[in-house]
């Protein structure tokens, strides 16, 4: 579909602007591809850090993934408690783990090393539970290392604003409009790193209710610069004046 663009399919001055204010964001340790997918699946709507402690605890009380196979959800759920939906991830993650055995003959993702992007992508989305950004973080965050952006909400919400991706809900639309507009040349490090920038700037300057469009580093190609709340406290639609060349403002 054609994407409208605000900053002219500049991925690389969007992660430049965001790299000034955020700092280079560089990826220290890769996981394996199958602890990052389980990662991936209970970090789903929870914080980070919540996310983290949850798998923390996981890891120690399966040191072997491969056990979960055997697992009451019941044994798991009070591990990974307090993430969002701990219930439901403790009786899928068994699932998960099992379809993943069913299918390679082993717990082992690293065969998506060398599949073509698309196709590990789909092979990842067909697992029960697992979305697009669960598989994009598991072939991008790992040492599987692949050249795919996660879009999580936050990249979601700022590429919408910036008019880099459909706004709207639908994740797969902002995940395929995103990557159509990356260079073809960006490594799987400049991914992890615009992820990261974009994250980053959705949690802290452009978040849900309340961005901050006079901090924002992209206030001036942004078409949306000054979307909030009125003084009623009403979410708006927009409000600052944007017009970019050759374009009507506020679209
Ligand atoms: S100008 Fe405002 S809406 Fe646009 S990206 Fe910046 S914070 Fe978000």
């Amino acid at each position: 579909m054609q994407i409208r663009l605000a900053l002219p399919s500049d991925l690389p001055a969007v992660r430049d602007r965001l790299r000034a204010v955020f700092g280079p964001q560089r990826a220290e340790h890769r996981m394996d591809p199958v602890s990052q997918l389980i990662k991936a699946v209970i970090s789903a709507r929870t914080y980070d850090e919540v996310a983290w402690a949850a798998f923390i605890r996981l890891r120690a009380a399966f040191p072997n993934w491969a056990t979960l196979t055997l697992a009451d959800p019941a044994q798991i759920e009070p591990v990974i408690d307090p993430v969002t939906f701990a219930e439901d991830k403790a009786r899928r993650l068994p699932i998960l783990i099992r379809v993943i055995i069913l299918k390679r003959g082993e717990l082992n993702l690293d065969f998506l090393k060398d599949e073509p992007l698309d196709e590990a992508m789909e092979w990842l989305t067909r697992l029960p539970g697992v979305g697009v950004k669960a598989a994009a973080a598991t072939l991008n965050f790992s040492t599987l290392a692949r050249p795919v952006l996660t879009v999580d909400t936050h990249v979601q919400r700022v590429g919408g604003r910036l008019g880099l991706t459909p706004r709207g809900g639908d994740r797969t639309l902002a995940y395929d409009g995103l990557m159509e507009q990356a260079p073809a040349d960006w490594d799987a490090d400049r991914f992890f790193e615009l992820h990261w920038l974009l994250k980053a700037h959705g949690q802290s300057i452009c978040s849900h209710f309340d961005p901050a469009c006079d901090l924002c580093a992209l206030r001036d190609a942004c078409p949306r610069i000054g979307v909030g709340r009125d003084q009623e406290g009403d979410v708006v639609a927009f409000r600052g004046p944007r017009t970019l060349p050759g374009e009507e403002a506020g679209i």
